[in-house]
């Protein structure tokens, strides 16, 4: 039985990055590669994005951000940022050190470990403070700013350490809220700018607010969504945005006028997702059924074994887009990418 196939399109890669690098200058793209890129491949995104120009990475925790640093070796770059935002050990503070990776910094407790690994390193650390703006989720509170910096700019002085930039996360449920937790942002910023000079990241928005409220952008913008042709749940469709993965599997058996195709629930595919369309050779199909292994799709006319099926996409051939998808079960698109299993053969195309 033929394996399913993520085909990435890397043409589609870049012509998205170039369209948000347009949509948001001068904000300057820091591209999102958590979760191995959305499930799309760490080593393809970053070698994609480093050759569109990209050179601010950002990730979840350091050990993906030393990945990030050794792909990079194989390329001749600009100096390239990669950001870890995640809350670290000690020993992961210790390889962010040696390899150069920005720290996110969200509470006075991690901060006396990145100050203390560094002095005892001797390598100042870069860091980006993080500012709770009302998602309380990880982020000092506005009340313990003004103490942080202080104690930020000391060990500035002192070499231990280098504050590079200042960021929170939106909570994005609605703009009243993110504009307050804009507000929130602002103060933190004028605040550390009395005792040094303004750091040169400065981060607020994601995707959609990086897209669709310029006045929030900061002087980098975090996005991975929208650069790997994501749409947001319940948003519209994106001028010269399309999706980057293309999930398509064969026709293995032909039953009472359906096609059996070769993926199923075990392979990443939620069971849920019975009813959507799928593209077959004839156009949009229904997907009826999904088991382990197989799924049943309506059958068309001259359907043969080997006909491809593509289960998301672009929309080309009646297909869904992976977030059309994801709406049906009331989730993300992001969720139905990385969910799929290894057993989803990655086929990079140019
Ligand atoms: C995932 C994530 C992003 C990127 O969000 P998108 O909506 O995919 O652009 C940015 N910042 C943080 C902290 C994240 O966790």
């Amino acid at each position: 039985m033929s394996r399913p196939v993520l085909r990435i399109r890397t043409d589609r890669f870049l012509a998205n990055i170039a369209a948000v690098r347009e949509r948001i200058a001068p904000s300057e793209l820091m591209i999102v590669v958590k979760d191995q890129a959305y499930g799309h491949g760490l080593e393809w995104a970053v070698t994609s994005a480093v050759q569109a120009g990209v050179t601010s990475f950002g990730c979840y925790d350091v050990r993906s951000g030393v990945e990030i640093r050794r792909h990079l070796d194989d390329t001749e770059q600009e100096p390239v940022r990669i950001f870890a935002w995640a809350t670290s050990t000690d020993e992961e503070i210790d390889q962010a050190l040696e390899h150069a990776i920005d720290l996110g910094v969200g509470s006075a407790e991690y901060l006396g470990r990145v100050l203390a690994r560094a002095k005892e390193r001797g390598i100042a650390a870069r860091i980006h403070l993080k500012i709770d703006t009302g998602l309380h989720r990880n982020g000092l509170l506005p009340e313990e700013w003004a103490d942080t910096i202080v104690r930020v700019r000391a060990s500035e002085a002192a070499g231990h350490v280098s504050l590079v930039g200042i960021w929170s996360h939106l909570a994005e449920a609605s703009d009243a809220e993110d504009d307050e937790a804009r507000e929130v942002f602002l103060a933190a910023i004028r605040t550390a700018e009395q005792a040094g000079p303004t750091p040169a990241a400065l981060h607020l928005t994601a995707s959609a607010a990086s897209w669709w409220r310029p006045e929030l952008r900061g002087t980098v913008s975090r996005i991975g969504a929208f650069c790997y042709g994501i749409r947001s749940a319940d948003g519209p469709d994106l001028d010269g945005i399309l999706p980057v993965a293309e999930l398509t599997a064969t026709v293995v058996e032909i039953v009472g006028g359906e096609a059996v195709i070769g993926i199923g629930s075990f392979d990443g595919l939620p069971s849920t997702l019975a009813g959507a369309s799928v593209g077959t050779p004839a156009g949009g199909r229904e997907l009826r059924r999904i088991a382990p292994n197989t799924a049943v799709v309506a059958g068309w006319d001259g359907m043969a074994l080997g006909d491809e099926v593509r289960v998301f996409g672009a929309g080309e051939t009646g297909e869904s887009s992976a977030t059309t998808l994801a709406e049906r079960i009331d989730t993300v698109g992001e969720e139905i990418l990385t969910r799929l299993t290894p057993f989803v053969r990655r086929l990079i195309v140019d």
